[in-house]
């Protein structure tokens, strides 16, 4: 099993690397984003261990470009809680598992088995609603095979709720997630935003997509 460790720290990727090989792996390290993304795109890995927080191009940046590439080898991020980003944040950004700093060995193995075990789906590139299609990569939405502009927060907004169909999410989820934690304004604009976005891809079409769940708050329906 073939292991890429991406961690600028080099006494935490070295650890890594000796207990990872007593374990039976082959590991290779990369000590920054740019060569972690050159390895990860360019030679085949089982499992990939990303720190978020790298010089170059963050942990951040090299997942979204990987995901971007279609590469979906499984990746277990590395978060530090007193980083810019969280477990949370790690899992939205395609991470397909976490651990927080500091981690034990023993508990750093048995998430790798787990992963190698579940192995890379293959994921659907693009995401669908009865007939609305949204490709990130592209950067794309499609409704009955007609190209409908959104803006980057629009986007983000239906990305959000498209990948989590017929469920229903809050608006402070929403707020959490669309717009940076640091956001202070009040959820009115998740409001104005689902309007924006009704406009676009419903009313022309005369459908409903996003449900108001009352005093909760949205829900992709999919059969809309
Ligand atoms: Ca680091």
């Amino acid at each position: 099993m073939r292991v890429l460790v991406v961690e600028d720290e080099r006494g935490l990727a070295a650890a890594i690397t000796r207990g990872l090989t007593e374990e039976g792996f082959t590991v290779h390290t990369a000590l920054n984003g740019v060569d972690g993304l050159w390895s990860a795109t360019h030679q085949p890995h089982d499992v990939i261990i990303l720190d978020i927080m790298l010089p170059a191009l963050s942990g951040y940046e090299v997942l979204k470009r990987l995901r971007a590439a279609r590469v979906w080898t499984p990746v277990l991020m590395l978060t530090a809680k007193d980083g810019e980003y969280d477990e949370a944040d790690a899992l939205d950004l395609g991470a397909d598992d976490y651990l927080s700093k500091p981690f034990s060995y023993v508990v750093l193995v048995a998430h790798l088995r787990a992963l190698l075990r579940r192995g890379a789906p293959a994921r659907p590139a693009v995401l669908a609603a009865a007939d609305l299609t949204l490709d990130p990569s592209r950067r794309k939405c499609q409704r009955a095979g007609q190209e409908i502009p959104l803006t980057a927060r629009e986007f983000a907004l239906l990305e959000f709720l498209m990948r989590r169909p017929d469920e229903v999410v809050s608006k402070s989820d929403i707020l959490t997630h669309v717009w940076d934690e640091n956001f202070d304004g009040d959820t009115n604009i998740v409001e104005v935003y689902v309007r924006y976005l009704r406009r676009k891809i419903d009313t022309p079409f005369g459908r409903h997509t996003i449900d108001t769940v009352r005093g909760v708050g949205y829900r992709l329906n999919t059969e809309g």
